[in-house]
């Protein structure tokens, strides 16, 4: 018999598991709203036109080769990234006090961020939003911090429970780390407005909590780019440390190339030197060093002023695409006459709209209308098309009378 014979079968991803499902469907008119990737109006998976003109002019250049990166990566890429996060006229950059590694796409700067913290961090624990991307316990778990939850959303106004995250944060043990969503928070869709975002900043530094931003949607939110890094520029500006993930994901595309970067801005250079130093040590036996194409790509695209204005026109087109779909829904809600208020389809921001219908629910959508979508209601809205918005309003509509 087999060494490996006492194993149970593992369930599947909650989230990769609602494509499992979808691919095993034959209906015709089935719909995966699953996961977070964008589809075009006809469906289909897009890479940008941006992308190819960069993968192009790489494959011309006869000169490139595929040597090791070093341990933290494209040092091109690194640099452009921190740029892009931060601003042009970022202080920390200006001072030389971050440091920058290419990553994994963003959860891999989460999980190297994680592990760095869990070495050299005098504090353990991270407070995590309640709920949050099912990715974001398992991740910190495994690199060695102990994960909390601080409240976020309230499912009475759909929106965000201020009063309840400033309260649970209030009470962290100080010096705790805080996994803060910069924008397009995932599931919800619900971000604070600038306003809130200053009283948090002021409470977590008043505190010495320690920031940990996932920017996995930046540009996908608003549409701009600048628009959504300004949470995170607001605790740079204050001269504080904090952490930074940035997946190319859903911003370029770039989902199967795995590219990111994981910044730390400190208070000094010479701090951030020692820390990119320790940050090499964590990467060396985890994967030893970054992958070269996707990283390639990016540095193209962010180094080139016109691509790189190509990029933001592209970007905002499919930021403006899912707002539509927001817009179309909402409507098609309306039409039908649809019991309750369903304005925050409209008011969420970025990929998914969190919509309050519960498990028993979604589970009847998919046996009977073959929609697909996690079970804690979320709805990918970059899944859905002018097409197919009716058969989902259709499948509410029968759900909730
Ligand atoms: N963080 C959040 C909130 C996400 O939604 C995602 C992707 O869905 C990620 C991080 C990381 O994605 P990736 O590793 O593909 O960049």
């Amino acid at each position: 018999g087999s060494v490996f014979a006492h194993l149970v079968q593992a369930p599947e991803d909650p989230i990769l598991g609602v494509t499992v499902a979808y691919n095993k469907d034959p209906s015709p008119i089935k719909l995966n709203l699953g996961v977070g990737a964008y589809r075009t109006e006809e469906g289909k998976p897009l890479v940008l036109n941006v992308v190819r003109k960069a993968e192009q002019q790489l494959i011309n250049d006869k000169s490139r080769i595929k040597e090791y990166l070093p341990i933290a990566g494209l040092v091109e890429f690194n640099k452009l990234s921190a740029k892009l996060i931060l601003g042009a006229d970022s202080p920390a950059i200006r001072e030389n006090r971050i440091t920058t590694v290419e990553c994994l796409s963003g959860t891999g700067s989460l999980r190297v961020g994680g592990e760095f913290l869990a070495k050299h961090y005098h504090q353990k624990t991270i407070y995590i939003t309640q709920p949050t991307w099912g990715n974001h316990p398992k991740i910190f778990t495994l690199a060695g911090l102990t994960v909390k939850t601080y409240r976020y959303y309230d499912p009475s106004t759909r929106g965000l429970n201020f009063q309840g995250l400033m309260e649970d944060l209030g009470a962290a043990p100080p010096g705790a780390i805080v996994l803060l969503h910069a924008c397009a928070h995932n599931p919800t869709g619900v971000d604070p407005t600038i306003q809130q975002w200053e009283q948090i900043r002021q409470l977590m530094r008043s505190k010495g909590l320690m920031p940990f931003f996932d920017s996995a949607y930046q540009g996908f939110a608003s549409g701009s780019l600048d628009t959504d890094a300004k949470p995170i520029r607001m605790f740079v500006a204050d001269g504080g440390e904090c952490l930074v993930a940035q997946s190319y994901a859903k911003n370029m595309g770039l989902y199967g190339e795995r590219v990111g970067a994981l910044s730390i801005v400190c208070k000094s250079a010479d701090v951030a030197g020692k820390v990119e130093s320790q940050l090499k040590l964590v990467i060396r036996p985890m994967y030893s060093s970054p992958p070269i194409h996707g990283a390639s790509i990016v540095a193209v695209i962010l180094r080139d002023r016109n691509l790189f204005n190509e990029w933001t026109l592209e970007l905002k087109a499919m930021a403006d695409r899912i707002i539509s779909m927001r817009k179309q829904l909402f409507e098609a809600l309306r039409s039908r006459g649809t019991p309750g208020d369903w304005s925050h389809i409209i008011k969420q921001i970025g990929m998914f709209t969190f919509t309050g219908l519960n498990p028993a629910q979604v589970s009847f959508m998919t046996k009977e209308y073959h929609i697909y979508m996690t079970s804690d209601g979320r709805i990918s809205m970059a899944g859905l098309s002018s097409k197919t918005v009716p058969h989902l309003a259709d499948a509410i509509h029968a759900v909730v009378t």
